[in-house]
């Protein structure tokens, strides 16, 4: 019996013990093509030599020191690197290990904020249903995922939460994109008046949600309007860039294709694409500003801030992304995926929508193409799909749809940067091999 606490206690794993490129390789030497990036981590793929070789070349000179003692080069370093390329207006970086890390400090700096300005009363958070921002206790209860939330519900503090943005079950029969875009703005504003302007100290949303919707963007001109009523009501906006940043969506951060900047920004996963733990709260001049002139100390801390080794990662990480322009590659092949995708499952009966931005692409899956009824949740459709998948000799990310039919079955579709095009057509073939065996074959 393994002595791993496992996520799942009643599954089996395969014993990852190598990676090349987009490939993972099991113990018994069977190959995965990791069309999800493990969640949306492994960027760069895996075994790459440029990071293997910065990460080594740290360790070797200092793997870590505590800052509350001392300040390292690789974080200041990357520090700046992420600054320089940056929304506007966001002038520093709070390094962690992870993205529930980043969000539970970016909460933590927005009501810090508010109590260096004078206005202790401002305490609510307002976030959006079927989210998902991270499993540690502030981070779950900002979420607004009701089946992980369920059990710790007791412990969870109380977050309003809003409509996401979710044009194929939210936008209304003969609405436009806008309109529906301004309804929601409207909702928005409308819980605000709700808890009080006054009281109400951040809203949370991710620009293009992952895990809970299966790569969604927003429609044009949401998150220009949320901004908007942010600011009208001194709101800070805080972007979980967790997912679907770091060049996922085909730019450096989600938000610049929205043409808007948040206040607090959170990152990780991608940021040092699993090479080491870290992920990271970017923070706004007027944040850090506030807090340098008033207390002069941010109230929260981890051991591992700032790891030097992670920093040391990251930074090649992200140098590797621009020195071999994989961004533009990532607009380039999720141009290539979604049109594979819509080519070979536009009309499958099952799939219901093919959506997302560069190598993030989800497709939802229902029962019933005409009027989108999810399959049956009890059918555990998504775990059938991981498992089939990974038979197949795929890696992809399957989702479970909800109780209530708000949402459907979706599998996450996020590789690695450095796919060749071929790669493109084996995902679709064993995507499509993987379907038949398990969704009624079309
Ligand atoms: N925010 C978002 C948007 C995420 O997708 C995730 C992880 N799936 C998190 C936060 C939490 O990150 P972590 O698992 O690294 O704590």
């Amino acid at each position: 019996m393994s002595h791993v606490f496992h996520r799942h206690l009643k599954q089996r794993y395969p014993t990852a013990v190598g990676g090349e490129g987009p490939y993972l390789i099991d113990a018994e030497g069977r190959r995965y093509l990791d069309a999800c990036g493990g969640a949306a981590v492994s960027c760069l793929g895996h075994r790459d030599g440029e990071v293997i070789e910065a990460v080594r070349e740290q360790v070797g000179r200092l793997a870590y020191a505590h800052t509350s003692f001392f300040t390292s080069e690789p974080m200041e370093a990357l520090a700046d690197f992420l600054v320089e390329r940056a929304p506007e207006g966001l002038s520093s970086v709070y390094f962690v290990s992870g993205g529930s890390e980043a969000v539970e400090a970016a909460l933590k700096m927005a009501r810090q904020y508010f109590l260096e300005r004078g206005e202790p009363e401002r305490r609510h958070l307002i976030a959006r249903r079927q989210s998902y921002h991270g499993n540690t206790l502030g981070a779950l209860a900002t979420g607004g995922n009701a089946w992980r939330r369920r059990p710790f519900e007791p412990l969870l503090v109380e977050v309003g939460h809003v409509s996401p943005c979710y044009a194929y079950r939210g936008q209304a029969a003969g609405e436009t994109p806008e309109a529906y875009g301004e309804r929601l703005a409207a909702e928005l504003e409308d819980e605000i008046q709700r808890l009080g302007p006054e009281t109400v100290m951040a809203f949370v949303a991710e620009p293009v949600v992952g895990a809970t919707l299966g790569a969604v963007p927003a429609v044009p001109g949401y998150f220009k309007r949320v901004r908007e009523i942010c600011d009208r009501h001194g709101i800070l906006l805080i972007l979980d860039e967790v997912m679907c940043g770091m060049g996922r969506t085909g730019s450096l951060f989600a938000a610049e294709q929205e043409g808007v900047a948040p206040d607090l920004t959170t990152i990780a996963k991608g940021l040092g694409a699993g090479y080491q733990p870290i992920g990271a709260t970017l923070v706004s001049e007027r944040i850090r500003e506030a807090i340098a002139e008033g207390s002069g100390f941010f109230q929260h801390g981890h051991t591992y801030i700032g790891h030097a080794t992670a920093c040391a990662a990251a930074l090649a990480v992200q140098r590797a992304i621009e020195s071999r322009d994989l961004m533009a590659r990532v607009r380039w092949l999720g141009d290539g995926l979604q049109q594979r995708l819509e080519a070979r499952f536009g009309d499958h009966p099952h799939v219901g929508d093919i959506r997302g931005r560069g190598l993030f692409r989800g497709l939802e899956l229902v029962a019933d193409r005409g009027d989108k009824t999810p399959f049956d949740p009890a059918r555990k459709l998504h775990a059938a799909i991981k498992r089939t998948a990974m038979d197949e000799g795929l890696m992809c990310y399957p989702m479970g749809g909800t109780l209530d039919g708000q949402r459907g079955d979706h599998i996450l579709l996020a590789p690695p940067f450095i796919l060749e095009e071929f790669h493109l057509d084996e995902i679709v073939d064993k995507l499509d091999a993987t379907l038949k065996r398990v969704v009624d074959p079309h």
